[in-house]
């Protein structure tokens, strides 16, 4: 199974992408968490990334589609992949294409997960991260027992750089203008299918899976 997750920053697409992938046996590939590793392990290709996330600007195409060109090379993802976050602009997924048409392996859906915009910023700047384990925690939704602290691991909770207000502002702008128009190019080609991602995670991904059903005969 071939599938990318199409939707704005905080309309759960990590949750989802997770869920799925597990579902399918296939690997979920976030463009944003291979670069956040770059950054954390201090490569030249996370230095290079870092002001641009920082900015919630889009790291160049070029760096991408070379992150990308090497992830699929590795052998779990001969089984397919879930692609989360990427592709983001329309040369990226053409770009893709061509790459996917090389090994005659084409997609077999693009699932755009929908969510009102308030609700996306409610959701981005209360997320809290551990920063010792990694857990994701919400302020409003899922809050810790002691105030920023890990229930599991007791790290401290810190808020992502790019989920601040302002930057998450910009995120939805870049969004609408760089990564919405995917969605006519995923329609044109007869790939795109509507998720409604309001609601708890298992109603989302029971939604999820009745679209994907009809690919996998699940
Ligand atoms: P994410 O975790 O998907 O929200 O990505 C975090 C940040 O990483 C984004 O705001 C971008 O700066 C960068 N990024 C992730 N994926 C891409 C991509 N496919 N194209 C360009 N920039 C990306």
């Amino acid at each position: 199974m071939r599938v990318i997750l199409l939707g704005p920053p905080g309309a759960g697409k990590g949750t989802q992408a997770t869920r799925i992938a597990e579902r399918y046996g296939i690997p979920h590939i976030s463009t944003g968490d291979i670069l956040r590793a770059n950054v954390r392990e201090g490569t030249s290709l996370g230095q290079e990334a870092k002001r641009y996330m920082d900015a919630g600007d889009l790291v160049p195409d070029e760096v991408i589609m070379g992150m990308v060109a090497d992830r699929l090379e590795l052998p779990d993802a001969e089984a397919g992949f879930l692609f989360d976050g990427f592709p983001r602009t329309v040369p990226q997924a053409e770009a893709l294409e061509g790459m996917l048409i090389d090994r005659g392996a084409p997609l077999d859906a693009v699932l755009r997960l929908a969510v009102p915009q308030d609700e996306v910023v409610r959701r981005l700047t209360g997320r809290r991260t551990c920063s010792g384990c990694g857990r994701i925690f919400h302020e409003v939704f899922d809050p810790p027992v002691e105030p920023g602290r890990c229930d599991d691991c007791g790290g401290e909770l810190t808020q992502r750089d790019d989920d601040t207000e302002a930057v998450v502002l910009n995120r939805l702008d870049v969004y609408r203008s760089q990564t919405q128009p995917l969605e006519h190019f995923y329609w044109e080609r007869g790939l795109l299918r509507d998720v409604e991602a309001v609601g708890t995670p298992e109603e989302v991904s029971e939604r999820a899976a009745q679209v994907l059903a009809e690919y996998h005969g699940a």
